[in-house]
């Protein structure tokens, strides 16, 4: 990790494909999303002038050549962003394991001058993927012995250069944090698991869930429900836990091999563990097998953005590759892409295996990398509550509320927090609407049980307000001494950042202010400092992608037309830029990248050209902007709003392509939350709550809470792979206040990948690529990450 200092940028320019061919293919299990890597693979090839040629089937259509490794056009994988499972197909291929079925895969490829392969599948596409890069020479050798091939041929292709992107939803590979397919699944198990929700509380039943294994791993936040990972599934004094959990619900993998060697070695179906459930339970179960649902379905925002990430990614792996560097995974450590030796993170994963095989299951868990195991510690914490006798005591009280728009997730976050507090012995006080509220005295004490639920619920249910404290400020003063609240933890958006400034900036006035305070961003717009995610911005996002297909969709009996999508953020491009990606749009014009007519008249340009094509189907282009007026303010271009360039379009477009708007608005605000908010909510909050104990016992002298030190009021952000806590103070410098923005976003960078995709010339800055990681020196870090 390099400092901004040294920032060198690097790009990709320079990096050329021309006379390099590169094959793509899918193979083992599919995972949604994996059609957003094939499209950014071979766009961003053709972009670079490299050949690019699918490979149907998977290694089978590798094996078998002919038809199944074809070359492909930018047209080829369009409007394929949006579909769930692979294009391409993937398959199983029993010859790809022997040498025979190699050698005519080598052959295959050497035909069409192939030396470069994306594989997009799990650990045992990418094993074999690795294996033929190693034997790649001895097969030429082989294939020029037995004259199939000539001698030039055998140098011209001495190299088989090998990248892997992980397409699987189970998450169960190491050196990623998170795999193209997980998130995708997760939303289909809590669609499912939400709607169970609601009549499983009216029953009183249980419901038993089939899914695999690290999916259920990565479902602890889901809602409130009582969730067994195998390891300890059904143990004597988990079933005792269960009793006070009624109307839970039960996650179970029964496809792991974890139950052949769990106490219970007669489970082997459904129904029989089903039947156990009950017998040890004594309730009424009822089971419900979610199946093949979770790798069904359009993929989410997130996979969409991280399989086009990494496609393009992988690419850039592949022009740098040289004979020395060994077959690498392009994958994603907190919010960074990283690089990986292929081989490593295959005998890791592997060893999970191998450890679970063997009943290992601690082990198999800690090899799996810290973050995972933080997960599971947090889940845990988090549902079962110890006997109040075993609590510590600490006589310290701590407040939390919500401050500025709504944003799913805020609920997950405050029950995280809630909970946490409780579980390290301090009284929680939930305060009522904000700072506003606060200063009313709508304060009272919160207790584990009233946050039961809250996980999966959107908006706010403690209430939200805009309203700052500084006119409150004696007011909410008062209500700190009455309550003798020692620590606050604010959950909100830029309102929260000010509002935090301002009680700090009050502390020489008011002593009640000199506690530890604590703030989690959470607001749509992402538009907080200190932070490269907030809650409530993925679901959001998410709402923006199915609305964007919606809108594609209800074009389809249509020629030539042009939407125009306008999102919300403020000033903030975020959701407009990120949601252009999701939905593969054209374009997306925000407020941090200036523009001017003629970057409009270039865009209708592009438009025309597009629609000129001779194609039988509709145009759909997605235009994005954001929400620009939404605050206004003299420095900011208020003329060019949606309708203007709405009304430009409809003018420049008259015999070429219509036009049409459509303002999402407050859609984007509501919401059950996504399971990246949901997770991410939990884990933050979690996490700012332990900090927030440990402030106090550091603070704590002489009977008093006193802390008046900048490094007592801070933002638990996550930056990169880190979540940190940064004072506010030190945040003042990276604000733009006038806009409500920080003065860097990460983003930014990803606005010429959106820009690639779309067929636009531009230049992209890959300075953060190209670092080959190990799995080794990866996975400490990932402890501090909010691993999503
Ligand atoms: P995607 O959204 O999958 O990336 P493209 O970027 O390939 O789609 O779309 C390229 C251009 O073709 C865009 O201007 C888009 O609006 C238009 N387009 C999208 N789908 C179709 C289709 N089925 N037929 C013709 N043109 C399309
Ligand atoms: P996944 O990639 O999802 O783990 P599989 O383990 O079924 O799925 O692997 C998919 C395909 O990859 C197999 O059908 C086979 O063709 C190939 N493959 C897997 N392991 C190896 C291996 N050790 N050697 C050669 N090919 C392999």
């Amino acid at each position: 990790p390099r400092s901004a200092m040294d920032h060198q940028p690097k790009f990709f320019e320079n990096l050329s494909g021309t006379g390099k061919a590169i094959g793509v293919l899918t193979s083992g299990g599919d995972a949604q999303g994996m059609n957003a890597a094939v499209r950014a693979v071979v766009r961003m090839g053709i972009y670079v002038k490299a050949k690019v040629y699918f490979v149907y089937e998977g290694y089978q259509g590798m094996v078998d050549g002919g038809d199944n490794i074809v070359e492909v056009s930018w047209e080829s994988v369009s409007s394929i962003l949006q579909v769930g499972g692979t294009v391409i197909g993937s398959a199983r291929c029993k010859s790809f394991r022997t040498r025979e079925g190699r050698l005519q895969a080598a052959y295959n490829l050497v035909q069409r001058g192939i030396t470069n392969l994306c594989v997009i599948g799990g650990d045992g596409s990418l094993t074999g993927a690795n294996l033929f890069r190693e034997e790649w020479s001895g097969l030429l050798e082989e294939l020029a012995q037995k004259g199939k091939i000539d001698e030039e041929a055998v140098k011209k292709y001495a190299y088989l250069n090998i990248v892997g992107m992980v397409g699987s939803i189970d998450n169960d590979f190491c050196g990623t944090d998170m795999t193209i397919g997980t998130d995708s699944a997760l939303h289909r198990i809590i669609e499912v698991v939400d709607a169970i929700m609601t009549t499983a509380q009216r029953v009183g039943i249980k419901a038993v869930f089939g899914c695999t294994f690290q999916v259920s791993q990565f479902s602890f936040f889901l809602s409130n429900c009582f969730s067994i990972i195998p390891v300890a599934a059904l143990r004597a004094s988990d079933c005792r836990g269960c009793i006070s959990f009624r109307g839970r619900l039960l996650f179970l993998n029964m496809f792991s091999v974890f139950l052949r060697h769990t106490l219970l070695e007669k489970i082997q179906t459904h129904f029989e563990s089903y039947k156990l459930v009950v017998q040890r339970l004594g309730f009424d179960t009822r089971v419900t097998i979610l199946g093949h649902v979770q790798r069904g379905g359009t993929p989410s925002a997130f996979d969409r953005i991280l399989a086009s990430r990494m496609g393009v990614e992988a690419v850039l792996a592949l022009l740098e590759a040289t004979p020395a560097t060994p077959a690498c995974v392009v994958s994603l450590s907190g919010n960074q892409a990283v690089r990986l030796p292929l081989m490593e993170c295959v005998q890791m994963t592997q060893e999970v295996q191998k450890a679970m095989d063997e009943g290992r299951f601690v082990e198999a868990v800690r090899l799996r990398g810290r973050s995972f195991e933080n997960n599971l510690n947090t889940y845990k914490l988090l549902s079962h509550k110890k006997p109040d006798a075993e609590l510590p005591k600490t006589n310290f009280n701590v407040a939390v509320l919500n401050v500025g728009a709504p944003a799913a997730g805020m609920n997950a976050a405050v029950r995280a927090a809630v909970r946490v507090g409780i579980t390290e012995g301090h009284k929680m006080f939930a305060v009522i609407d904000g700072f506003e509220g606060f200063a009313r005295g709508k304060i009272k004490e919160i207790s584990w049980g009233d946050v039961g639920g809250w996980t999966g619920q959107g908006g706010s249910i403690l209430g939200t307000k805009r309203t700052l404290p500084a006119k409150y400020l004696e007011k909410i003063a008062d209500q700190m001494r009455t309550n003798n609240i020692n620590a606050l933890m604010v959950i909100g958006g830029f309102e929260a950042y000010l509002g935090l400034l301002e009680l700090s900036a009050a502390r020489e006035k008011y002593d009640e202010f000199c506690v530890p305070m604590v703030m989690v961003p959470a607001t749509v717009s992402n538009n907080v400092p200190g932070s490269d995610f907030s809650i409530g911005a993925d679901t959001a996002l998410n709402t923006i992608t199915d609305t964007c297909d919606r809108i594609k969709q209800s074009a389809s009996g249509t020629k030539r037309r042009v939407f125009i999508i306008e999102t919300m953020g403020g000033y903030c491009g975020y959701l407009a830029n990120m949601g252009a990606l999701a939905a593969g749009a054209d374009a997306a014009y925000i407020f941090e990248e200036q523009f001017d007519i003629r970057e409009l008249q270039k865009m209708g340009k592009h438009l025309s050209f597009s629609s000129c094509k001779d194609i039988q189907y509709l145009i759909v282009n997605l235009l994005t902007v954001s929400g620009r007026n939404c605050y206004r303010n003299e420095n900011c271009n208020e003329n060019y709003t949606t309708d203007f360039i709405y009304q430009l379009y409809s003018e420049e477009g008259k015999g070429v392509f219509d036009c049409r708007k459509n303002v999402l608005g407050h859609m984007q605000q509501g919401g059950a939350p996504s399971p990246f908010d949901r997770n991410f909510g939990t884990k933050i909050s979690a996490k700012a709550m332990q900090w927030i104990s440990k402030k106090l016992k550091e603070t704590y002298r002489k009977g008093k809470v006193f802390a008046n030190t900048d490094d007592s009021v801070c933002l638990l952000g996550m930056r990169r792979r880190n979540l940190v806590f940064q004072p506010v103070a030190e945040l003042k410098n990276e604000t733009d206040f006038v806009h409500r923005i920080p003065k860097e976003q990460w983003w930014l960078k990803l606005r010429p990948l959106m820009k690639i995709l779309a067929k636009y010339k531009t230049s992209y800055d890959v300075s953060d690529s190209g670092q080959l990681e190990h799995v080794a020196m990866h996975s400490p870090k990932e402890a501090e990450t909010g691993a999503i």
